[in-house]
C-alpha cells in the first residue's frame, strides 16, 4: 500500500548491527533486558506526559510490560502500554544512531571479537540487540493520544534495511515481535524467560507480566489467560538498602546508565529533614565516548515522588563529576518542575552541595577500601576530577586528597601516589610539596631539575597530563604545605638545606661571579638572568622560568586556543 516504505539503515547502524551479532554472541540473553528497559522507559515517559494531559492514558493508566511467547512459531513478544512512537519517531529511533562519538567509537573497532564486544558494551547496545537472537524483528506501535489509524508497523531482518508502513492499531504503546533464529528457539520458553526477567529486570518499577503456567491437565487451563507479575515491580531506590542485593544494584545501574558493564561502586541514601529525597549514585567502570565533550550527555535521572520527570538533569552535580550516573527522587519538588525552575531553585543548589559531598565521600571510601578499583577509577576519570579544584573551590582540599600522581618515589608512569602518601614520606624539615610538569612522563623523568632532589632524596611529583598545569594553578597548598614547581624561580629548599651547605654555596657563588657576568654579557639578548645554581649535579646548566611565568604546557594550551 501507499504508506509502505523501504528505507536503508544509517551506515553506522549497519556496522553496529553486524558487530553486535558477531561479538555479543556469548551475552545474547541481554536482548531481553534491553527491550524491557525500553518498555519501562516508555511507561515512565507516558506517566510524565500524562501529568499535564490525562487523556494520553486513553483510559488505560495501569502501565505494564507483558511478555508472551510461542514455542511452535519460535516467537517472543514484548508489549508495553507506554508512550508509543509516531512514524517519524520510529524512523529516527530505530534506523539511526544519534549518539555523539559514534564515528569515533566505530573507528576504534579492530575486528578482534573480545576487544570489540567490550567496546560495544561500553557504547551501549539497546534495541538493536534484538538481532542477536532474531533473524526478523517486527515493531508495532502507536503514540499515545493519536488515533487508531496512526499505528506503525516496522519490520526488518537486520540486513541493512527496514520496511515501515502505517496500520490500524487499537492499543497505545509498543509491541516488539522477535522471530527467533532456528538455534535460538530456547528463548521461547516460560522458564527461561522468567529466569531472565528476574535476573535482569527485577528492579524495573512497572510490573513485568507473564502468563501463569498450568502444569496440570490441559482441561484445567482457564479459557482466558491469567497474568502474574514476574518481577518485584517496586522502584529499587525506595527499598531499604539492607534488602537490596548487590546484583540488583548492578542491574539497575545498567538500566539507568544504558551501560553494559558493571559499575565500580555506588551510594544509596535517603535524606530526611528540611529537604527530603533519595539518591542512588554510581561510579561507572568505564569512561563513555563523549566524556570530554562538555556538551555531552550527563546528569541524573530525576524523579519526583517516584514519577519519572527527566533524563540528564545536570543541575544536581558539578561538571567535574559528570561521569556519575544515577537517580535522584525528590519529595519536595513539584511534578511540573522544568529545567528552568531547577536552574533557579535554591533548594536544588543545596541538594547539589550535598550530592557533591556524597560523591567525594564515596570516592574517598573506594580509595581506602579497594586500591585496585580506585586505580581503575583514576585511569578512567582522573583527568575529569582534576577540573575540580578550579570549579569547586570550597571542596578543593577534599578533591586534592583524591588526586593521584606519578612520582620520583618509584618513577612509574601510572599515577598512583596520593598527596597524603607524599607527605608521609617527606624528609625531616621539608615543608613544601615539590612537583615538576612536562609534556610527557619520560621527559619529566629525565629533567635536569630533578638532580638535586635525587641527590638529597627528596620526592618530586611528576605531572604530564594536559590539564595538570591548569589544575595546579588552582591548588596552592595541601594540608598547610605549599606546592612548588621546581622548574620555576629560585629554589628554596628551606630547612632541608643545612648551614654548612649554605656556606659552601655562598663560597661557590663568589668564586663564579666573574663567569656569570661573562655569560650574561654573551646571552643578554636571550635571557633575563644568569646565576649560579646548586640544583644541578650532573648537568652543567639549565634553563628555568621565572616564578610567575606561565608554564610550558599552559603556554601551549593558550597558543592552541589562538591567544
Ligand atoms: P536507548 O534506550 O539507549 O535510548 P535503544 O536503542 O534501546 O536506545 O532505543 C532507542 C530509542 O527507541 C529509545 O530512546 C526510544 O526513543 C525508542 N524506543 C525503543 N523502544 C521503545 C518502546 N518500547 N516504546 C517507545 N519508544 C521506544
Ligand atoms: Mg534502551
Amino acid at each position: 500500500d501507499a504508506s509502505t516504505q523501504t528505507l536503508g539503515f544509517q551506515t553506522e547502524v549497519k556496522q553496529l548491527l553486524h558487530l553486535m551479532v558477531h561479538s555479543l554472541y556469548s551475552n545474547k540473553e541481554i536482548f531481553l533486558r534491553e527491550l524491557i528497559s525500553n518498555a519501562s522507559d516508555a511507561c515512565d515517559k507516558l506517566r510524565y506526559a500524562a501529568l499535564s494531559n490525562d487523556a494520553l492514558y486513553e483510559g488505560d493508566a495501569e502501565l505494564q510490560v507483558k511478555i508472551l511467547f510461542d514455542k511452535e512459531a519460535r516467537q517472543v513478544r514484548i508489549l508495553d502500554n507506554g508512550i508509543g512512537m509516531s512514524r517519524q519517531q520510529v524512523i529516527d529511533h530505530l534506523g539511526t544512531i544519534a549518539k555523539s562519538g559514534t564515528a569515533e567509537f566505530l573507528s576504534q573497532l579492530t575486528g578482534d571479537q573480545k576487544r570489540d564486544s567490550h567496546l560495544i558494551g561500553q557504547f551501549g547496545v539497546g534495541f538493536y540487540s534484538s538481532f542477536i537472537v532474531a533473524d526478523k524483528v517486527e515493531v508495532l506501535t502507536r503514540a499515545a493520544g493519536t488515533s487508531a489509524s496512526e499505528g506503525v508497523h516496522w519490520i526488518s531482518q537486520g540486513d541493512g534495511e527496514f520496511t515501515i508502513s502505517t496500520c490500524e492499531r487499537t492499543p497505545k504503546g509498543t509491541e516488539i515481535i522477535l522471530h527467533l533464529k532456528a538455534d535460538e528457539a530456547e528463548f521461547a520458553d516460560g522458564f527461561r524467560l522468567r529466569h531472565l526477567v528476574r535476573k535482569y529486570s527485577d528492579h524495573i518499577a512497572v510490573p513485568v507480566l507473564m502468563e501463569k503456567e498450568h502444569l496440570g491437565e490441559e482441561e484445567d487451563a482457564p479459557q482466558t489467560p491469567e497474568f502474574e507479575s514476574v518481577n518485584q515491580a517496586q522502584a529499587l531506590w525506595t527499598r531499604p538498602r539492607t534488602e537490596v542485593q548487590e546484583e540488583e544494584y548492578q542491574e539497575f545501574y545498567k538500566h539507568v546508565s544504558h551501560d553494559f558493564a558493571d559499575p565500580l561502586t555506588w551510594s544509596h541514601n535517603k535524606v530526611e529533614g528540611k529537604l527530603e529525597y533519595t539518591s542512588l549514585l554510581y561510579i561507572p567502570g568505564k569512561a563513555p565516548f563523549d566524556l570530554y565533550n562538555r556538551e555531552g550527555v550527563r546528569g541524573l535521572k530525576l524523579y519526583v515522588q517516584r514519577v519519572f520527570i527527566m533524563d540528564q538533569a545536570e543541575h544536581f552535580l558539578p561538571m567535574y563529576l559528570r561521569f556519575v550516573k544515577g537517580i535522584v527522587d525528590s519529595n519536595d519538588l513539584s511534578l511540573n518542575v522544568s529545567r528552568e525552575i531547577l536552574q533557579q531553585d535554591p533548594n536544588i543548589s543545596s541538594m547539589k552541595t550535598a550530592l557533591t559531598k556524597r560523591v567525594l565521600d564515596m570516592l574517598a571510601k573506594l580509595a581506602t577500601q579497594d586500591a585496585e578499583k580506585y586505580a581503575q577509577f583514576w585511569d578512567e576519570f582522573g583527568n575529569v576530577l582534576k577540573e575540580g579544584p578550579a570549579e569547586d573551590y570550597a571542596n578543593r582540599e577534599k578533591i586534592a586528597k583524591l588526586l593521584r600522581f606519578a612520582s620520583t618515589h618509584d618513577n612509574q608512569a601510572k599515577a598512583r601516589h596520593s598527596l597524603e602518601d607524599y607527605i608521609g614520606r617527606m624528609r625531616e624539615g621539608q615543608n613544601k610539596i615539590y612537583y615538576l610538569s612536562a609534556e610527557k612522563h619520560t621527559t619529566a623523568l629525565h629533567s635536569p631539575h630533578l638532580e638535586i632532589f635525587r641527590r638529597k632524596g627528596i620526592e618530586v611529583l611528576l605531572l604530564s597530563e594536559r590539564v595538570d598545569e591548569w589544575m595546579m594553578s588552582h591548588l596552592t597548598e595541601f594540608d598547610g604545605k605549599k606546592f612548588v614547581d621546581i622548574s620555576k624561580g629560585d629554589l628554596d629548599l628551606g630547612d632541608i638545606q643545612d648551614e654548612e651547605e649554605k656556606k659552601a654555596q655562598e663560597e661557590t657563588e663568589k668564586q663564579f661571579a666573574p663567569l656569570v657576568e661573562r655569560v650574561k654579557e654573551v646571552l643578554k639578548e636571550d635571557v633575563d638572568q644568569v646565576r649560579t645554581t646548586h640544583r644541578l649535579t650532573d648537568s652543567p646548566a639549565c634553563v628555568v622560568l621565572p616564578e610567575h611565568e606561565m608554564g610550558l604546557q599552559m603556554r601551549k594550551i593558550m597558543e592552541a586556543a589562538g591567544q
